[in-house]
């Protein structure tokens, strides 16, 4: 079956929501072998059951026939590096929750701060086509972060930084980013 016709199935039992079409392309992309995301998205088994219950009626059950052997096993390693990581995932969770707009699906927070953990620029590792969806999704969802990120800062980057200045030592170690070695890996298009 062709990627857009996937994508196009499960829009079309789309309960929605604002930010459906967003997680739409975040389910699939593991199944695809595409971005850092296992295929419940970091998420138990519960959780990402309900998750696709809430927004995608009946999408459970072809879905969880699909992955081959491989998608599960690079799955299971991606599940594995985040149990590593627990701590680190758990307090972009919390920043991210801290400015999660209400009504807005409240997983989404734990699937980006998963994201986080990849190794690519964020939008890439989320599954997203490109940035531009990653960034209406943090205005829908995240507007007082989109808006505390005015110099459109890469999405990662800025997260982490947010973390070193609430007391954390993620990323910063000059005294400003005019400052900084770094700044190119903070700062300039994430292509
Ligand atoms: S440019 Fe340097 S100081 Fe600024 S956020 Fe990046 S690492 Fe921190």
């Amino acid at each position: 079956m062709q990627v857009q016709n996937r994508f196009e199935r499960l829009m079309a039992v789309a309960a929605g929501g604002e930010t459906d079409r967003h997680l739409a392309h975040l389910i699939l992309a593991p199944r695809d072998g595409v971005g850092c995301l296992p295929l419940r998205l970091g998420l138990g088994l519960e959780a990402f059951r309900a998750l696709l219950n809430r927004h995608f009626t009946g999408a459970v059950q072809w879905l969880d026939r699909e992955p081959d052997y491989l998608l599960l096993t690079r799955s299971a390693m991606r599940e594995e590096l985040l149990q590593l990581r627990t701590e680190e995932w758990q307090e972009l969770v919390d920043l991210l929750e801290r400015h999660r707009r209400p009504g807005i699906e409240s997983a989404l927070s734990q699937i980006i701060a998963a994201g986080c953990l990849g190794g690519d620029h964020l939008w890439r590792d989320l599954g997203f086509p490109d940035r531009g969806v990653l960034s209406e999704l943090m205005q829908l969802a995240y507007p007082g972060l989109k808006a505390l990120n005015d110099k459109d800062m890469k999405w990662k980057r800025f997260f982490y930084k947010q973390l070193c200045e609430n007391g954390g030592s993620y990323v910063c170690r000059a005294p400003s980013c005019e400052q900084c070695s770094s700044w190119s890996d903070c700062f300039g298009p994430e292509v």
